[in-house]
């Protein structure tokens, strides 16, 4: 029986292994897109060219040659500086639009701190197998940070609350779609202070600890849900925090 159970953990922690890596590698390509890089070098390339190309036909041009030359020329400096101008701001636009996509990534992933700092490090029983109070195994697909009650909770990431309510088993709870392939649940909550369906920035306050639901104690139980291939399979929120 003993051997049974080893088993079924160790296959547990092999296939969740194998999720998490996964996961860790979409974070990784999500987070460092090589085809926006490309184009920061394109654009700049494009820009440094023009702006060369500008001051090379300024200033190597021939000469004055008569007072109708004179104006010409000053005709055609001041076209120069128009396709300069142009240029740079098309070149600041795209990189500003770069920027605001690489920020929006950023901000609808769950990296966010569910906790301030000083409570972070009182996780009390990590995302994997653990007995329970029955003296079962059960896998435990969450971490537990515990806080004093009334202590503020946190958005890990921007996103839409699709769930804000008590539950028998979580007590009261939120759970935040991120718009993208994640969403997170924070439960035990002593009081919930967002609604269902209301928009939520990452850092923003969303509860406070508690001890509601199946909880034996003032904590968090803080889980990460990731999309894949139609399944939602749960990876450990310590991944990203
Ligand atoms: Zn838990």
């Amino acid at each position: 029986m003993k051997e049974l159970i080893n088993k079924i953990v160790a296959e547990t922690v092999i296939a969740d292994k194998v999720t998490s890596d996964k996961v860790v590698t979409d974070s990784l390509q999500v987070a460092h897109p090589k085809k926006e890089f490309f184009m920061i070098y394109v654009t700049f390339g494009i820009y440094l060219l023009t702006v060369v190309i500008m001051i090379l036909y300024v200033n190597f041009r021939p000469g004055i040659v008569s007072m109708g030359d004179d104006v010409r020329i000053i005709k055609s400096n001041q076209d120069s500086l128009k396709i300069g101008m142009t240029s740079t701001l098309l070149a600041v636009q795209s990189l500003t639009n770069i920027v605001n996509k690489q920020q929006d990534i950023i901000t609808h992933s769950p990296i966010g701190k569910p906790l301030d700092i000083q409570n972070m490090k009182n996780v009390v029983s990590k995302f994997g197998p653990r007995l329970n109070s029955k003296g079962e195994i059960e896998y435990h697909k969450a971490i537990d940070v515990s806080a004093p009650k009334g202590s503020p909770l946190y958005a890990m990431a921007s996103g839409i609350v699709i769930e804000s309510q008590y539950d028998d088993g979580w007590g009261n709870t939120v759970v935040v779609d991120c718009g993208n392939k994640y969403s997170y649940r924070i439960s035990h909550m002593d009081q919930l202070i967002v609604q269902k369906g209301q928009e939520v920035i990452q850092g923003e306050q969303v509860g406070t600890v508690g001890n509601t639901g199946h909880s034996n104690g003032n904590h968090a139980d803080i889980r990460v849900m990731y999309k894949s291939e139609g399944k939602t399979v749960n990876v450990d929120p310590a991944i990203f925090l």
